[in-house]
């Protein structure tokens, strides 16, 4: 293993092992071409000869089956060669889900629906990312599932979300975001509020596994759904409650044995239940770079990145137009409640927000619900502003919004939990 700061040379990769590289450094850039052979970062071929670029925050592995040669460039942190690698099992485990698809395709049925599931920081959104970039390369249409509120990729934190997957990530950006399904949440752990959070996860599961049924391709080709880091006590219920709800046909458990006997006990028997090894490529985070990472995501949202920069927009909302509400109202104890309703149910009530000062910082997300009689967990979400002055003697709020137009006559804005200190400008 050898480490480097400034780089400018060739790599090269024998057969299924990978070059690892790290870049912790502001400004910092690194460039890496495919000079022979084939390569690919997390299931997505690398195009030869082409120039790919990576900045700060990247944690990058390129493996090769066959062997290459790779020519990088540029200032990191880390940056080493392993042999050592799981690449072999979790392409044994694509093969395995092929064959679920090939046999849904012949008798019309669902392709395989399966949870990866796992402690923080074993790698379950980079095996989600690989797995659905080796269904895509081999023509399959499967939908991405993330149900990670903390950590998530698809939409911004507090909101659980789903695409449909066409086309490999982009080496350096990822799955392309296009149309995705986002159910707002407003918490950045379950624990915010475990009640609305299984809800909102059967909305999501029994929209997605309908909308199976649309698209023969889709059909077939199965949902892969990523799962929350938080996997002991209620984090470990809401992970056998998102298997009841997705009717899971397998689910593949990194690193982590105990959860692994656990699933195996309590899952009905004709559920698989795979134990994967983590990478030792992934990297840990602190809680720290947990809150960056959250933060570099909403500003992402508003902002957009280097190569795709946004320009958003501030305006002023007057406290009587913001129809602001929460999901979630304090505990009543059973005898208080309405007769026929119980104390959990109000962990689901949408109930109105009075503006304040407090509102500062926060994310609002605007709803396609138009008023509160409609079912507001299970509608699709229109977009997030972020509150960046509250004014008490105007009454009125500045909202950071990526559309240029105030909001919409009916608009119906979800408190969040989430805060974004824009200090962009
Ligand atoms: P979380 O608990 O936050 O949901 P996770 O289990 O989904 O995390 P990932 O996000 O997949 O973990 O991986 C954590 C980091 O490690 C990512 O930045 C990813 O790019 C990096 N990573 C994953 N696999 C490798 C590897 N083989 N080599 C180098 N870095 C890797």
């Amino acid at each position: 293993m050898s480490e480097d700061n400034n780089n400018d040379r060739e790599y090269i990769l024998d057969a299924d092992s990978e070059l690892r590289f790290e870049i912790e450094q502001k400004d910092a850039k690194v460039f890496v071409t495919l000079i022979s052979g084939f390569a690919e970062l997390f299931g997505t071929e690398l195009v030869k000869k082409k120039k790919y670029e990576f900045g700060i925050g990247a944690k990058v592995a390129i493996f090769t089956y066959q062997g290459c040669v790779l020519q990088v460039t540029g200032k990191m942190d880390v940056c080493y060669i392993s042999k050592e690698t799981p690449m072999i099992q979790y392409m044994n485990c694509h093969a395995a889900l092929e064959q679920f698809r090939t046999d849904a395709e012949e008798h019309d049925k669902r392709g395989p629906v399966i949870l990866v599931v796992g402690p923080m920081d074993v790698g379950k959104s980079t095996l989600c990312r690989i797995l659905l970039n080796y269904a895509v390369r081999v023509g399959r249409r499967p939908l991405y599932a993330d149900l990670d509120v903390g950590q998530g990729a698809i939409s911004i934190p507090g909101n659980i979300a789903t695409i449909l997957i066409e086309r490999p990530a982009s080496v350096e950006e990822g799955f392309a975001k296009t149309a995705p399904l986002v159910y707002h949440f407003g918490h950045k752990s379950p624990s915010g509020n475990s009640v609305l959070y299984n809800a909102v996860v059967s909305k999501m599961a029994e929209v997605t596994l309908q909308s199976l049924d649309a698209n023969k391709r889709t059909k077939s080709s199965g949902i892969i759904v990523n799962t929350c880091g938080w996997v002991k006590g209620y984090g470990y219920k809401h992970l056998l409650h998102a298997a009841r709800a997705y009717r899971a046909r397998a689910i593949f458990v990194l690193d982590q044995e105990r959860l692994y006997n656990d699933l195996l006990r309590d899952v009905p028997s004709n559920v698989h239940v795979v134990l994967l090894p983590k990478s030792g490529g992934v990297v840990e985070r602190t809680k720290e770079l947990r809150h960056e990472s959250r933060e570099q995501r909403i500003k992402e949202y508003f902002y957009g990145n280097m190569r795709t920069p946004f320009y958003p927009f501030s305006f002023e909302v007057k406290f009587q137009d913001l129809r602001l509400y929460k999901i979630g109202a304090p505990p009543l104890p059973d005898s208080c409640m309405p007769i026929g309703m119980k104390a959990e149910d109000n962990k689901k009530k949408v109930v109105a927000v009075t503006p304040t000062s407090s509102l500062l910082h926060h994310i609002l997300t605007l709803s396609f619900a138009e008023s509160t009689d409609e079912n507001v967990i299970g509608t699709n979400v229109a977009g997030f502003c972020c509150v960046t002055e509250v004014d008490m003697e105007r009454q009125s709020v500045m909202l950071l919004s990526p559309q240029p137009r105030p909001l919409p006559p009916n608009a119906l804005l979800l408190w969040s939990e989430l805060q974004f200190m824009d200090n962009h400008a």
